[in-house]
């Protein structure tokens, strides 16, 4: 335990319980109050009305308004076999479990990029239904961990975004349209649609009574103004098109009108009162008490479990289950499904979601490319083509390049930030004059040529930085292995720039001692063995 970055480390022996002073915590037995606390390596927490959780994640304490409040660092493969537990930990199939995993994943990833939901309370998501029930459970079933697994890193996309993969436990025949349940969300994806899957076991009937006295004292407590001491009737005032409660009347000293969903959440969080499993339900009147009766479970957007565990009984894989409830997303490790439009150029094809933003592009990029072929004394054999990411967000999504890379080329395909970012960097033209560059080299170099050769070549020939010239590399005393290693992984911007110009500085000594077509000359045949050798 620690109280603060800098502090040394406490070993916890025993229990501490930990209590808020309004924005400051007190351990019991200690003293000092501290604005937080850390918990590393292996421990328990217990806290009121929850059973006990071992966790080894990194921990932090905080007191806020007179609560403590726990906020877990959890690695993202971790955190989707915890939400499996807590949300699939029933499920018979293992394609609807692998869907699930994605889904689970897709859901977080996109909750906490979007920052909306608890980012205020210094947080991602929480572990309750309303982010993503997680359980701890040293004991989860292998079965939950092989899902995670089978599906690593997945995610589901639309349009270069993680998909916001909603789910319910079952749809009772129809998936419900999201925008019917949160106004706020865009998600074609999340369209309301008749599921035959989860029918074949039937509608999941149920039947809650609820008090009308009990239901005002609910409602009352749900934080619900208006409703009085005593509700007179319910009445239904509108249906989704999927037959869900839309908005529902509530009559009894005044009158209220809430959304289905409002007045399903505002229920579910009162304790002691019985949930209403969904809001596809009717209402009738029993004098003193209040009869609902409805069928499935959940709010019905998205992935429906029922239908999902049938789909893997018939047979399905995930990836048909992900497809059937996600209509236009595709499953893949980096974005997908970006809608590209192709500007064809004399020598390039320019890729953008914009065409209009990126139209202008296409003359620079050609010129830049012609320069580049002078510059180098080639032409290219296969057509390039430039691909504009919409978003510095989409770029790293769709490439899994780290934030300090602008640009990057695989194969004849250039990838790049929006011109936008480059031109506020004022690095438009020395990105595109280096991918460029870096085409024409990869065009030409044989599979063995090392990275450091390439790179070196490829800022030597765009000539800028020029860093005076020395003989290290030609003299051998460059240890070529560690540069190797850096420019193939390098772990972070400064690291790159370091590696970048130590590469460069090798060949720029090799154009020196050897002359310019020899080392050019190079790509084509191999390096000199005295080169190769130290790798
Ligand atoms: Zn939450
Ligand atoms: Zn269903």
């Amino acid at each position: 335990m620690r109280t603060c970055a800098s502090c040394p480390a406490t070993r916890l022996a025993g229990s501490v319980s930990f209590t808020a002073q309004g924005s400051l915590l007190r351990a019991q037995g200690a003293k000092p109050l501290a604005a937080s606390v850390t918990l590393e390596g292996d421990y328990e927490v217990t806290m009121q009305g929850r059973a006990a959780m071992h966790s080894r994640f990194p921990a932090t304490l905080r007191a806020r308004d007179g609560r403590v409040r726990l906020v877990l660092r959890i690695p993202l493969e971790n955190y989707v076999v915890l939400a499996l537990a807590g949300e699939s930990a029933d499920s018979s199939s293992d394609a609807a479990l692998q869907a699930m995993a994605v889904a689970v994943r897709s859901f977080a990833v996109s909750i906490a990029a979007a920052g909306k939901r608890h980012a205020a309370e210094g947080f991602d998501l929480c572990d309750s239904t309303h982010c993503q029930l997680l359980r701890f459970d040293d004991l989860a079933p292998p079965r939950l961990r092989a899902a995670a697994e089978a599906t690593t890193g997945e995610l589901l996309w639309y349009r270069g975004e993680p998909a916001t993969a909603y789910y319910s436990r079952n749809c009772a025949g129809t998936t419900e349209d999201a925008a019917r349940l949160w106004p706020d969300i865009v998600a074609p994806y999340l369209r309301s649609h008749p599921d035959p899957y989860c029918l074949v076991h039937g509608r999941e009937e149920w039947s809650v009574a609820i008090g009308k006295d009990e239901l005002a004292g609910a409602l009352r407590d749900a934080g619900v103004a208006g409703a009085g001491n005593r509700i007179s009737s319910l009445r239904i005032l509108g249906r989704t098109p999927s037959g869900r409660v839309a908005r529902i009347e509530i009559d009894g000293a005044s009158s209220r009108v809430m959304s289905g969903e409002q007045f399903r959440t505002a229920l579910g969080r009162v304790p002691g009162i019985e949930r209403l499993p969904s809001n596809a339900f009717e209402v009738s009147d029993a004098g003193e008490r209040l009869i609902f009766h409805g069928n499935g479970a959940g709010h019905g957007a998205g992935l429906c479990q029922a239908g999902a565990e049938e789909m893997g009984a018939e047979g399905k894989s995930y990836r048909e289950i992900l497809a059937f409830y996600y209509p236009g997303t595709t499953v893949g490790l980096t974005a997908q499904g970006l809608a590209w439009v192709r500007l064809g150029g004399e020598g390039l094809d320019l890729l953008t979601t914009r065409p209009d933003a990126d139209g202008a592009l296409l003359p620079r990029a050609e010129r830049l490319l012609h320069a580049a072929e002078a510059v180098a004394g080639w032409s290219l054999a296969t057509r390039p083509e430039l691909r504009v990411y919409p978003s510095v967000r989409v770029y790293r999504n769709a490439t899994g390049e780290p934030g300090w890379v602008a640009a990057s080329t695989r194969g004849r395909v250039v990838r790049m930030e929006p011109q936008e970012a480059l031109r506020a960097a004022g690095a438009l033209d020395s990105t595109l004059r280096h991918e460029f560059l870096h085409l024409l080299v990869e065009g030409r170099a044989r599979a063995e040529v090392p990275l450091w050769f390439r790179e070196g070549l490829v800022l030597y020939l765009s000539g800028e930085d020029v860093t005076p010239a020395n003989a290290d590399a030609a003299a051998g005393r460059v240890d070529f292995a560690s540069l190797e290693r850096a420019l193939a992984a390098p772990v972070s911007a400064a690291a790159q720039r370091s590696a970048y110009r130590r590469a460069q500085r090798a060949v720029a000594g090799l154009v020196e001692a050897r002359g310019r077509a020899e080392v050019l000359s190079w790509l084509e045949r191999g390096l000199p063995a005295n080169l190769t050798a130290s790798q």
